[in-house]
């Protein structure tokens, strides 16, 4: 297992990348619109793992929630499995309280899943699987 990124709710990623991209010197490998999600993202290298910018579509989406509650910042953190599935069913069945029961489609065209941040001492999870 790994980190696959940690994501950060902004509500520019003009205005973010300026910080990550042109004072701390990493480079944008990708930005792209997940409609489902409602969110633009922005994909940041940085080592083995990436810091995932998000920047929310709609007020009303996840991350545009999120932001009206608690502001810009740490939103989640992504951990790379190797069988998506595998892993929802292990985590269902230790009670841990999920929020995709199957996984979606993310950023990447990657299978993720959320879990729920009250099974998680307050920290939204998700799994990620790259096809
Ligand atoms: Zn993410």
């Amino acid at each position: 297992m790994k980190i696959h990124h940690i994501g950060i709710a902004t509500r520019q990623l003009k205005e973010a990348t300026a910080l990550w991209q042109d004072a701390l010197g990493l480079e944008v490998d990708s930005m792209e619109d997940v409609g489902e999600q409602g969110v633009r993202v922005a994909m940041l290298p940085i080592g083995e793992t990436h810091i995932e910018l998000l920047e929310p579509l709609t007020p009303d989406s996840p991350v545009g929630k999120f932001l009206d509650k608690r502001g810009p910042g740490i939103h989640h953190v992504a951990i790379r499995v190797d069988d998506i599935r595998a892993a929802l069913g292990q985590l269902k069945e230790k009670g841990v309280r999920l929020i995709d029961e199957t996984p979606r489609i993310g950023a990447g065209g990657c299978f993720v899943a959320f879990i729920h941040p009250s099974s998680t001492n307050g920290v939204l999870l998700e799994l990620v699987q790259q096809q």
